[in-house]
């Protein structure tokens, strides 16, 4: 018989020649178990998505609900669908007063592209800002915002009038003018190897860009949920942006994603022409009552006070000369190696010693460390502990 893994490479669609190829069977809260008996524990969360652990058994008796009501019934934005109206109606509450208005989409890339249009619509004006080695997602609109040359020749041309600045640079906020619709920036830039802002730069870029009257959109895709021990990381810089985008954590495990703003915003998309922004998916009832007892289980679990212990427990455990640098905030941290030949000597040892472990698109020096927020102590210190091992072995 064949098996998964030949199909695997011989019918789905290959998006590098070196997949990892760890076969998964089920996973369960911190970890992820393969068919023959591996366990790992999961130190990556689906790429900061399983914030609340894997199969939380609070979303899966949601999802169980919502199953026995209904599935897709009509495209975004026409039926009442209680699960997307609750869910919404949650996230505002958990937001400050400015923002009034959820639009649900089914992944992060559509919520930048949703995001990009409103403010071109909002604001009149045509260039976009965003920053270098920035990561927005792999759509046309949203590659054109990565900040990486290397990934946008091949599929030139991508959109017109699109400026970067370097991230944290304050001296380049000069760049932001009266023909700026938006500054699109990640809160704490993820793929870049988790590069943590000054609260400085941040303020500077809220008031250069209220003095130009250009939006800001914050993307809160990576760092959303708690990841960097406030709910969202915004909180963290004493600003709030114009328009917030979501995704990965949002669903508890399940696709969606979203994006937030004022009710004057967002009504730019209802007419002229109507319905300028629309999804089949988006804002699946299955997804969004996912969502809606992820965001609760965060809340009554109390998941986000117990970050800021567990990064000092990583950083303490994670002590050692070979790791140049433990950037991040929160769970959302990067280890930092001399090269990319270490990463995965690391990575691989990892794996094979049941820790979950990766990299990062535009950092391919740094360890990517985003455990489950619910991950324990003993659980932390048994990774930290095979982590440095692999170290000791290869750097
Ligand atoms: N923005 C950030 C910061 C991301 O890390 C990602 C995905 O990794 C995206 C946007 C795109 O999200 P999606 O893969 O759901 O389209």
């Amino acid at each position: 018989m064949i098996s998964n893994r030949e199909l695997f490479l011989k019918n789905t669609a290959q998006t590098s020649d070196s997949p990892r190829l760890i076969e998964i069977e089920r996973a369960e809260g911190s970890f992820l178990y393969g068919p023959h008996g591996e366990k790992y524990l999961d130190l990556v969360s689906g790429f900061n998505v399983s914030n609340i652990g894997h199969r939380h058994p609070k979303v899966l008796e949601a999802i169980k609900e919502q199953l026995d009501k209904y599935l897709h019934v009509t495209v975004y934005g026409e039926f009442v669908q209680a699960p997307q109206v609750q869910f919404a109606t949650n996230l505002l509450k958990q937001l400050p007063t400015h923002f009034e208005s959820v639009y649900l989409t089914n992944s992060g890339a559509e919520a930048v592209e949703g995001s990009m249009k409103v403010a071109k619509k909002y604001t009149g004006r045509r260039q976009i800002i965003a920053a270098k080695k920035a990561y927005h997602g792999s759509t046309q609109g949203a590659l054109s915002l990565i900040g990486n040359p290397a990934y946008q020749q091949a599929y030139a041309p991508l959109l017109p009038e699109i400026e970067f600045i370097e991230y944290n640079s304050i001296s380049d906020l000069a760049l932001i003018t009266h023909d700026t619709a938006a500054v699109i920036i990640e809160a704490i830039q993820g793929e870049a190897g988790v590069r943590v802002p000054s609260v400085s730069y941040m303020q500077a870029l809220r008031t250069k860009c209220n003095e130009t009257d250009t939006l800001l959109i914050f993307d809160e895709i990576q760092t959303g949920f708690g990841r960097t021990g406030k709910l969202f990381a915004f909180n963290h810089f004493g600003i709030i942006p114009d328009i917030l985008m979501l995704a990965k954590g949002i669903g508890g495990g399940m696709p969606l994603g979203a994006f937030v703003a004022s009710k004057k915003v967002m009504d730019v998309i209802k007419d002229n022409p109507m319905l300028g922004h629309i999804t089949t998916f988006g804002g699946h009832p299955v997804s969004c009552a996912a969502a809606l007892a992820s965001l609760q289980v965060i809340i009554d679990e109390q998941l986000i006070e117990q970050v800021e212990i567990k990064e000092k427990l990583f950083r303490q455990e994670l002590n050692h000369p070979k790791i140049k640098e433990i950037r991040g905030l929160g769970l959302m941290m990067c280890l930092q190696l001399e090269t990319f030949d270490q990463v995965y000597a690391v990575s691989k040892y990892c794996a094979e010693k049941g820790i979950m472990i990766d990299w990062y698109l535009h950092c391919e020096t740094a360890l990517r460390v985003a455990p489950p927020l619910t991950i324990s102590e003993q659980e932390i210190k048994q990774a930290c502990k095979i982590i440095k091992e692999g170290i000791d072995k290869f750097c």
